[in-house]
């Protein structure tokens, strides 16, 4: 008889949305009249720059004439967007070659899909709290993994500890849940760990456009020797607002090599086996995100999810919360006042203010007593949330 992989047997039960969903439902059957104001999705409001629009508008029409028409792609992406991709990287310093960058539907599946190429004897190393995709993506494969406990104390952003090792690290920064960056001092403290120890660093770049700060890499390899122990993956997801387009990439260097082998010649052959590219009309409009016009657009996007990352922070320091993120991130993390549970705090949240935010245990352990408020939402529901939870927190804890 057939057999089932059965370590998605070890899966937990993705409770976190489904349990806001189903709260939510719940509470609005009772009250009909209520008018929630969603400030937990990682989804973005704003739609496609108009560069984008008009790029994936042309690219239709070249697909409706025989002379233009595109067929299959080449897998790891057309050069036209590789090369686009290359001058974004120079303008932080970083010279990435195009033959080391992977066009694909987007950061979460080569977050998983990169596991293919690396043994199943690989201890993991990653964050808690973070994007639950990690942990569930070596859960399916087996995986041991070693949790770094990202807290208070260390401004969730933990760094290197020996007794920590593992063969393949996990780092996202800006971080979501949590909103916390890396500096460049701290990432050199990872680099040069992963160097030492001969380690893998997957790091996640999905939020690098909300970075301000001169003092925090917008890439790892703006690290030195990130190239011999890192791969990168990147989103137009949230900076473009592509996350129902889907177009990601990922970078692995030629650098990264075990035994002669490259990890770039693994993974191109996993590519072109597994995955025949992303369509041309979707690479076209994200070649549009680097032109001229696309980039103040994006620039405006960031701009107007800032404003609302700044409305949020301004409220809670008001009313004497402390949080994490905001500054360089769409995502805010607070402490939830008095210490309260975190499943506790987003029901008070629901049932007084009316305001769906994201409870932190769903991130992980150290996300217990923490709550994840997003940038994304429209300017006025972020401003009446902000008010509304300004008054909650008034009413109820002090
Ligand atoms: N990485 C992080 C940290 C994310 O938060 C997300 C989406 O929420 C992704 C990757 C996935 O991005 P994509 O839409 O490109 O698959």
């Amino acid at each position: 008889m057939f057999k089932i992989n059965d370590n998605y047997l070890k899966l937990e039960k993705n409770y976190l949305f489904s349990l806001i969903a189903s709260k939510t439902k719940e509470y609005l059957k009772e009250n009909p009249d209520v008018k929630l104001l969603k400030m937990g999705i990682g989804d973005v409001t704003l739609p496609l720059p108009k560069a984008v629009v008009s790029a994936l508008n042309k690219a239709v029409f070249e697909m409706s004439k025989k002379e233009t028409f595109r067929g299959y792609g080449p897998e790891q992406g057309y050069p036209f967007l590789r090369r686009a991709i290359k001058g974004y990287y120079a303008e932080k310093g970083v010279n990435i070659e195009e033959d080391e960058i992977f066009v694909s539907d987007g950061a979460k599946s080569d977050l998983g899909n990169i596991l293919d190429i690396l043994g199943k004897d690989n201890s993991v190393l990653i964050p808690d709290p973070v994007y639950p995709v990690y942990v569930d993506t070596n859960v399916m494969q087996g995986r041991k993994i070693v949790f770094l406990d990202a807290n208070e104390e260390n401004g969730f952003l933990p760094l290197p500890n020996e007794k920590l090792r593992a063969d393949i690290i996990y780092i996202c920064s800006p971080n979501n849940p949590t909103g916390a960056t890396y500096n460049r001092e701290q990432l050199k403290k990872w680099v040069d760990f992963a160097l030492e120890e001969k380690s893998l660093i997957l790091f996640d770049s999905a939020y690098e456009r909300f970075i301000e700060d001169k003092d925090v890499p917008k890439s790892v390899y703006e690290i030195d020797g990130a190239k011999k122990c890192a791969i990168e993956f990147c989103s137009f997801s949230k900076t473009a607002g592509f996350t129902g387009v889907r177009c990601g990439y990922t970078v692995v260097p030629k650098e990264l090599s075990v035994d002669d082998v490259l990890l770039k010649d693994l993974w191109l052959r996993r590519q072109t086996t597994k995955f025949n590219g992303v369509s041309y009309i979707v690479q076209r409009g994200a070649e549009a995100v680097f032109s001229e016009d696309g980039r103040k657009q994006v620039d405006n996007n960031m701009a107007y999810y800032k404003k609302n990352a700044k409305i949020i922070m301004k409220g809670l320091k008001e009313c004497g919360i402390s949080y994490t993120g905001g500054k360089n991130s769409p995502y805010i993390w607070l402490n939830c006042p008095k210490g309260k549970d975190s499943w506790e705090f987003f029901d008070l949240m629901l049932k007084k203010a009316h305001v769906v935010g994201t409870p932190g245990s769903g991130f992980g352990k150290n996300g217990k007593n923490c709550f994840r408020l997003t940038a994304f939402s429209d300017r006025e529901s972020t401003e009446l949330a902000t008010e509304k939870i300004k008054e909650l927190i008034n009413k109820e804890f002090l």
